[in-house]
């Protein structure tokens, strides 16, 4: 089955499907599912956040009741159900393994998320889709989360600056890189690991100096980030001459370091820095490229998942010929 035959499918049964997202109320717990797959759906993912992390033998015992029929995960208080749907022959084999296991919550009082995630109250009103999972909290609290962050996209968008912004990056690819020059030059040992602090520092200088958070954050961060790996190269390249000769030789070192087959041997040595390096931006990489077309975009999606509490819309249809 391809993903609009399935999204057809599970909007019969009283999903709100948004392209390959779905939005439902199982007995009263509240259940994301994510498709996945290009053309034939492949695996599909569920997600029930529930008020407190399961027990072992719960874990246990769901394990042994879904045993071939999906795989549990969990991840603090989220339940992540993980269903193979290239092997079904039928859609409604997934809603049965779906319903027993909310069955099984249900009959064991395992209770869903029922505190607004927002400001941290009870007595919520509505579900949305908020910090990954679909949940019940207050309306009023969504709406204003999601104006505020609204808000602080348009003042980026008029006020934001590329000044500011590369001034801020370059203080962060200073910090960025000072841990590596400390613990080089004091414990005489590289810590690569440190190398990916860079690309992030200076991400995140860039960010709080107001930098205009479009393509250019992540070009400046990329290229800054290779800039500072060379500038700590020459740095560490001063002070081993001072240490030796005790001169400060800067110009001569700069000299030294822009010379062919001294940057070419350096740039063979330090491959594993440049692996760390890329490993930073590949780690802050989802930040580097969360500017304020995709923030919009994710607010768009989430204005169109928020209902009321108990949506009759959203209530999951049992097919009792089927289940
Ligand atoms: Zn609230």
């Amino acid at each position: 089955m391809n993903s609009s035959e399935w999204s057809q499918f599970l909007g019969s049964r009283g999903f709100h499907m948004i392209d390959n997202q779905g939005f439902c109320i199982v007995d009263r717990y509240p259940v994301s599912v994510v498709l996945n797959g290009t053309t034939a759906v492949t695996s599909i993912v569920v997600r029930i956040q529930l008020a407190a992390a399961l027990k072992k033998n719960y874990r246990k015992e769901i394990r042994e009741l879904l045993k071939h029929k999906g795989v549990v995960s969990y991840m603090g208080t989220t339940l992540t159900l993980t269903v193979q749907a290239g092997h079904m022959q039928y859609p409604y084999e997934f809603t049965q393994t779906l319903v027993s296991l909310v069955n099984y919550l249900r009959t064991n009082s395992i209770q869903e998320s029922i505190r607004c995630p927002i400001c941290g109250r009870f007595e919520t009103d509505g579900l949305a889709f908020y910090a990954g999972n679909f949940q019940r909290l207050h309306l009023s609290c969504i709406d204003q989360k999601l104006t505020t962050r609204h808000e602080q996209i348009e003042k980026n968008e008029m006020h934001g600056n590329y000044f500011t912004g590369l001034i801020g990056a370059l203080l962060g690819g200073f910090c960025g890189i000072l841990p590596s020059i400390l613990t080089i030059l004091g414990m005489e040992r590289i810590f690569v690991i440190l190398f990916a602090l860079i690309p992030i520092c200076i991400f995140y200088g860039y960010k709080v100096c107001r930098g205009k958070m479009n393509n250019a954050a992540v070009v400046i961060t990329l290229v800054l980030s290779v800039f500072f790996l060379f500038f700590m190269n020459y740095m560490l390249l001063v002070f081993n001459v001072h240490n030796t000769y005790g001169l400060w030789l800067f110009s001569d070192c700069l000299q030294l370091f822009l010379e062919g087959d001294f940057f070419k041997e350096l740039l063979s040595q330090s491959w594993t820095q440049i692996l760390f390096l890329a490993l930073g931006m590949l780690y802050s990489w989802r930040m580097i490229t969360e500017n304020n077309t995709k923030a919009t975009t994710s607010i768009e999606f989430t204005r169109k998942t928020i209902h009321t509490a108990d949506d009759p819309a959203l209530v999951y249809k049992t097919f009792k010929s089927e289940e």
